[in-house]
């Protein structure tokens, strides 16, 4: 594993390694590993200095393109131990090529997707003792790049760190696998065809922190985002992809610039065709999935990303009116999609499509 790598390690003092928190009070992004790892990009050199160190501050300058401009993207992927102590990522390799569809869009260098995985294997393997062995529990893992050059012009910039720094992270659902409260807005939009919904850049997110704080205001757990021109059509749920199971046929909105195209939702198509399960791509306005609650066609509906991999929908509150979905329970298929899900990346199931890698 270290051999080829082309990657410096300066490891952590033995004495300076910290203390891990307990793996019951793990929360998300709260702790961070030992180490991290990093590269420079310059025009002259491209990418250059990659290294794995222990983890630390940054130093930039005031100036530094990403605090004015926002030329920042980035990534969320798992590492997962299984009860022998084997270590996997589940496709990896999308996340890295996903990034450089960002750093395309945001005028950013493209990553060597080959050399960054091994660096990435050889960070989760150094840090492997933080992984979280208790169920549901994983290692986070958030590879970034940002404009580092020291310049006030709107341009893109000509120098970049790309950085790796992981997390390990509680189970999603401390309290069981319950179904979430979601508002729908209609004041507030996420993303417009054309602009950058599409891609995992820091703007996105700070855009969106209102309209997710309005709704945990009145008591709901995420928001959903309808389209930006005609408020009508269903997008994403908070920063999931969104599906539906309606007269037994899954339906999730079509990618269509302006929605962020989710590697647990390309996984969750794949799967449930390999049930015989009948998925379509089509748009789908708030008043037909409102109507299709009403009459009870809507059977089910799930949120997909990452970091809760299914996360079960229980009701809508649409225009002050409140909808029920599936008596607030959660639907079998989004039940089995969780446990199967979840079973492959942590490589206690069967892995048909190879999406699961190993490390070390
Ligand atoms: C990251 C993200 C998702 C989910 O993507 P995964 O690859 O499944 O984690 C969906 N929507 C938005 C806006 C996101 O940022």
């Amino acid at each position: 594993m270290w051999d080829n790598l082309e990657i410096v390690v300066e490891k952590t003092d033995l004495a300076l390694l910290k203390e891990k928190p307990a793996q019951d009070k793990l929360g998300f992004g709260a702790h961070f590993t030992d180490h991290m790892l990093r590269m420079t990009w310059n025009k002259e050199k491209g990418w250059h200095d990659a290294k794995i160190c222990p983890y630390q501050d940054f130093q930039l300058d005031p100036a530094a393109m990403v605090f004015h401009y926002g030329q920042a993207i980035f990534e969320g992927l798992k590492a997962y131990k299984n009860e022998d102590g084997q270590v996997f990522l589940f496709r990896p390799q999308d996340n890295l090529e996903r990034m450089n569809t960002s750093a395309l869009r945001m005028c950013m260098p493209r990553l060597p997707v080959e050399k960054v995985l091994k660096g990435l294997k050889a960070l989760v393997y150094l840090d492997r003792d933080w992984i979280p062995t208790n169920k549901g529990a994983t290692l986070y893992i958030r590879p970034t790049m940002i404009a580092t050059e020291a310049a006030l012009g709107v341009r893109p910039s000509e120098e970049y760190y790309f950085y790796v720094i992981m997390s390990p992270v509680g189970a999603y659902y401390a309290e069981g696998f319950n179904p979430t409260k979601i508002f729908v807005t209609d004041k507030y939009v996420r993303a417009v065809k054309g602009g950058v919904g599409n891609v995992k850049t820091a703007g996105n997110y700070a855009a969106s922190i209102m309209a997710g704080r309005e709704a945990a205001k009145a008591g709901y757990t995420q928001v959903l985002w309808l389209d930006a021109c005609e408020r009508r059509y269903v997008e994403e749920v908070g920063t999931s992809n969104i599906f539906f199971r309606i007269n037994d046929q899954l339906i999730t909105p079509p990618l269509g610039g302006s929605i962020l195209a989710g590697i647990t939702r390309d996984s969750v198509m794949q799967l449930v065709r390999s049930w015989g399960v009948e998925v379509v791509e089509r748009q789908i306005t708030i008043d037909e999935l409102l109507a299709a609650c009403e009459d009870n066609t809507l059977q089910e509906a799930f949120g997909t990303g990452t970091a809760a991999v299914i996360s079960p929908v229980g009701e809508l509150c649409y225009r002050d009116q409140k909808y029920i979905i599936n008596n607030n329970e959660t639907g079998e298929l989004s039940a089995r999609l969780f446990e199967e899900l979840q079973a492959i990346q942590g490589g206690r199931s069967e892995d048909p499509f190879r999406w699961v890698v190993r490390v070390g």
